[in-house]
């Protein structure tokens, strides 16, 4: 059986593993060892941002293997697969590829090799959808007509890696796609479940720095100093009122000072002190009147102590940020009716937006506005949550519960993506 059966599939152009099914459910009967064993071999090798090597090559193989046309190197150690299947739109599909630097403490018979490196945030389980995603469509391809644009992306847990394949040409050389869909595994939610939501969903991120310039002086003599200190305080505090006062009560912000640094002992009064902001917002214009505030509120503060112009702290704002991630309303609407079908309207759930932020927004917010959806993915048992025992990405003691979970994802983006093409 076998030998007759292989020539003909790799005539099909199924190279191997994947032979054509009727629908979603007979592919996942006949897969799921083979993503499990996909997942866990990912988990136990996890690489951390930037060095994402044999990561990518693994993930490519698996591409090539059903049929996809595998570039790899883009943007570092990104890469795209394209599969071509007829006239119809063109749908991009995103994992990213990257681990943190920590040490596993989950106890999993499969847990990390690395004692340096851990999958804390559900990359590994990404790129296992994006497999079994793939090798699904492969198998039902005579269901949908159009292109599928894969996706393993480095370097997201630093915020880099999305722009940096854009910037490689990821648009120009493969095209703009007419719809992009991610996912993002979800500590809470449970496994079946996803959980989505239209418009803003996730924030725009940046990491701002205040150097705030004083004048030294002897810890006894305060009057021949101006103390960046005090200072410092003052700012801290009038910062505060930036969300409470300036912005609208119904738009989003948060600004949290997360370190303080300046002086070196208790009796010396120092001439500089170092503040670090994270600063997340939605739109665009309640980011740009913070960055006034900031300016604004910095510099009265330094003329009220009787600083010089040449004396005013420095506002250090980065020319890259994470880009805030806005679920557009009709692709949402199209996903969670796919879902619905999928796993069941009970399973589709409502996610609050939060002010986390996520470089998947990078792919919409080119000039070509592509309209895109990243949803979470439940990953936990009910007995998990019954228990209160969640603890959130980027734990030593995360995990999803590998087949629950690849099947609600797979599931949800078959029927997305063959609805899409249809
Ligand atoms: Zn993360
Ligand atoms: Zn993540």
């Amino acid at each position: 059986m076998q030998q007759i059966l292989l020539p003909i599939l790799l005539m099909l152009g199924f190279s191997t593993g994947c032979p054509p099914v009727e629908d979603i459910d007979q592919y996942l009967d006949n897969d799921m060892d083979y993503l499990v064993e996909f997942y866990k071999e990912r988990h136990m090798h996890p690489e951390i941002s930037l060095q994402e090597e044999n990561t990518s090559m693994a993930l490519a193989e698996e591409l090539r293997k059903v049929g996809f046309t595998v570039t790899e190197g883009v943007g570092g150690y990104g890469i795209v697969g394209i599969l071509k299947n007829g006239e119809g739109p063109q749908i991009l599909y995103r994992s990213d590829m990257d681990a943190l630097p920590m040490l596993e403490k989950t106890g999993l018979d499969y847990k990390s090799k690395d004692e340096s490196a851990m999958h804390s945030c559900g990359h590994d389980m990404h790129m296992t959808t994006l497999v079994g995603t793939a090798r699904a469509m492969a198998a039902m391809k005579d269901q949908w007509s159009g292109t599928l644009m894969m996706i393993g992306q480095p370097a997201e847990e630093i915020g880099a890696g999305a722009r940096a394949m854009l910037k490689d040409g990821l648009y120009d050389r493969f095209g703009v796609p007419d719809y992009g869909i991610g996912l993002h595994c979800n500590p809470s939610i449970k496994a079946g479940q996803i959980g989505i939501s239209e418009g803003y969903t996730m924030a725009n991120t940046e990491s701002i720095d205040i150097k705030i310039k004083g004048v030294g002086a002897h810890g006894a003599s305060p009057h021949m100093s101006v103390d960046p200190v005090v200072l410092a305080s003052l700012i801290v505090m009038e910062i505060q009122t930036i969300v409470s006062r300036n912005i609208k009560p119904i738009d989003d912000a948060v600004i949290t000072v997360g370190s303080i640094h300046g002086g070196t002992k208790h009796n010396i009064i120092s001439d500089e002190v170092k503040l670090q902001l994270t600063v997340r917002t939605y739109k665009e214009e309640v980011r740009q009147m913070i960055h006034q505030r900031l300016k604004e509120i910095t510099r009265g503060i330094a003329i009220s102590a009787g600083l010089s112009e040449d004396m005013y702290p420095e506002i250090i704002i980065p020319e890259e940020f994470t880009p805030s991630n806005y679920n557009d309303p009709d692709l949402t609407a199209n996903i969670k009716a796919a879902a619905s079908k999928a796993i069941g309207r009970d399973n589709v759930i409502y996610a609050e937006p939060q002010m986390v932020g996520e470089d998947f927004a990078c792919y919409s917010s080119t000039d070509d506005k592509v309209p895109t959806v990243l949803y979470w993915l439940g990953t936990v048992t009910q007995e998990k949550i019954d228990g209160g025992d969640l603890p959130g990405l980027h734990s030593p003691y995360y995990h999803p519960t590998p087949e629950e979970t690849l099947k609600a994802g797979i599931k949800v983006n078959t029927q997305s993506m063959i609805d899409l093409m249809n």
